[in-house]
């Protein structure tokens, strides 16, 4: 079937937006994938990986600056500017080749972060009087590693952090013991004692806040699908309710008048139902109710919904327009209901409905189509029940 021209307007505009795509745009995305890697979570750490390469760099600008003026041990500077390189380009190329994904844990956060840590040692061996401010990066280096490793794992980088630091600190002391102190290095010590434990008992609470706000994000989930089911399903039938078929009718609305298809409504009604109730007790009558929504999702065409008006009147929105083919899956529900009981435990209940059909016409409104649908339905009671009227 050809598009309908407001229909093949829109399509044809969609097609002319996804051709002018900026081309730089898609570029970019290549180089990217390319850099980055076009798999979501690898991306995400190497995206990690680029951003502590940043760090080193500016790390090794200040090891060139320190050895340039003296402050360094020139020889060293070289040596552990060499070491940071190749330790940021290692972990770069294990996360982009996909080598870090035969790990349990393939974000490597900890491996990455003991190998800074240990460079930091060195750097604190190296730096002379600057060595002070080397406790920062031990530290930043902590502070990274809380948002990428589990708490089990940043307890264990911070005792490594302390044992190695105590270790170099007493080296340093016995070995320098003029741009070492030992006097000072027991405060350094003490400090980094304090901050360290005092950091990773943070980043314990920052994952219990994660993991929080994980579960209430699911919870919330949970009962937004359950709103959105008790919103729009009725209780009994487990057929959209009246409100969600308002809603229906007004999307088949809107598209008509976008060129959709065409569609009709009918208006369903149980005849003599209150008899049943009567005759078998509400229970029953509910059991009927079911039967009837069931059979009505049986036979009815895929493209009709049905939905429960309220009490025993259901509405069907028919895709299509002409009477016959409309009314045939209702010939369906009917024959259907003849033939076998609609309650099994109570077979002698022969069920049968009146309906009123009519197809939507362009600008009427929900309320002017159902009252047509009605006043048909009306009609087929009147003309005895237990059959369709077409308006
Ligand atoms: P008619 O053929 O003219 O439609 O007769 P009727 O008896 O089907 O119509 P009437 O409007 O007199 O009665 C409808 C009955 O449907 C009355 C009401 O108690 C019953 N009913 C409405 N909702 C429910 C329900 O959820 N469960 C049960 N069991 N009965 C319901
Ligand atoms: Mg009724
Ligand atoms: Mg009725």
């Amino acid at each position: 079937m050809p598009f309908p021209p407001a229909r093949k307007a829109i399509v044809d505009a969609i097609e002319v937006g996804k051709a002018a795509r900026p081309v730089m745009a898609r570029a970019a995305q290549r180089i990217g994938d390319l850099v980055l890697s076009a798999d979501f979570k690898q991306r995400r750490r190497a995206i990690v990986a680029l951003m502590t390469a940043g760090v080193y760099a500016i790390c090794i600008v200040i090891l060139f600056y320190g050895g340039e003026r003296g402050i360094f041990d020139p020889g060293w500077t070289g040596v552990l500017a060499l070491a940071c390189g190749s330790v940021v380009t290692a972990f770069y190329a294990a996360i982009r080749s996909g080598f870090n994904l035969r790990f349990s844990a393939p974000s490597l956060a900890l491996p990455q972060a003991i190998c800074a840590q240990t460079l930091v040692a060195a750097a604190y061996m190296i730096a002379g009087p600057a060595h002070p401010s080397m406790l920062a990066l031990a530290a930043m280096v902590i502070v990274f590693g809380m948002f990428e490793m589990r708490t089990r794992y940043v307890w264990l980088l911070m005792r490594y952090t302390l044992v190695l630091m105590g270790a170099v600190m007493v080296w340093c002391a016995l070995h320098d013991p003029l741009t070492y102190p030992p006097e000072v290095e027991v405060i350094h010590y003490a400090i980094l004692a304090t901050v360290l434990p005092a950091i990773s008992s943070l980043s314990a609470q920052l994952r219990a806040m994660r993991e929080r706000l994980q579960k209430q994000k699911a919870e919330l989930e949970t009962a937004l699908e359950k709103i959105r089911r008790v919103a729009t399903l009725d209780e009994l039938t487990g057929l959209p309710n009246r409100r969600h078929m308002r809603e229906l009718l007004a999307e088949h609305i809107a598209r008509f008048d976008r060129g959709g298809p065409a569609f009709a409504v009918a208006l369903a009604d149980l005849d003599h139902f209150k008899s049943i109730n009567d005759r078998f007790g509400h229970a029953v009558g509910d059991d009927v109710l079911t039967g009837f929504a069931d059979r009505a999702r049986a036979h009815l065409r895929t493209t009709d919904i049905v939905g429960r008006w309220g009490g025993e009147e259901f509405v069907i929105i028919l895709a299509g327009s002409p009477p016959a083919d409309l009314d045939s899956g209702m010939e369906r529900m009917r024959r259907s209901l003849r033939d076998t009981p609609v309650c099994a435990d109570v077979p002698e209940i022969r069920l049968t409905f009146s309906a009123g059909v009519t197809p939507y016409r362009e600008g009427e409104s929900i309320d002017d189509v159902i009252e047509r649908a009605d006043k048909a339905l009306y009609d087929a009671k009147h003309a005895g029940r237990d059959r369709s009227v077409s308006r």
